[in-house]
């Protein structure tokens, strides 16, 4: 089972874990728990990876990881109004508690 890609924090992983079962790739996140789910424990060095599951997938999953990955940066996060978790700019919705997310103000 090959890895195609290594988050920057569980969020990440799982908008792109979803991003591949969109394109019917199945995807699995490892380490998922290790990271923390707060990111509070981001000083340790564990980040989440996201493997394919299938060898055949890999080529197919390459370009929409790397379409994945150059959306990251550019995308500033945005504040959940409930939690004030950080949610990714593509999130209509909180990821942790399913509330609203504020829109970007300055990007
Ligand atoms: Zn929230």
């Amino acid at each position: 089972m090959p890895r195609v890609y290594v988050a920057s924090d569980l969020v990440d992983a799982q908008l792109l874990a979803d991003v591949l079962h969109g394109h019917g790739i199945a995807a699995r996140i490892l380490n998922a728990h290790a990271a923390g789910a707060l990111g509070e424990l981001s000083f340790i060095d564990v980040r989440p990876e996201v493997w394919v599951s299938e060898p055949r997938d890999v080529a197919r999953a390459e370009p929409v990881v790397a379409a994945h990955d150059r959306r990251g940066p550019s995308a500033p996060d945005r504040r959940c109004a409930s939690c004030g978790e950080p949610n990714p700019a593509s999130f209509a919705s909180c990821w942790q508690c399913g509330g609203w997310v504020e829109p970007a103000e300055s990007a």
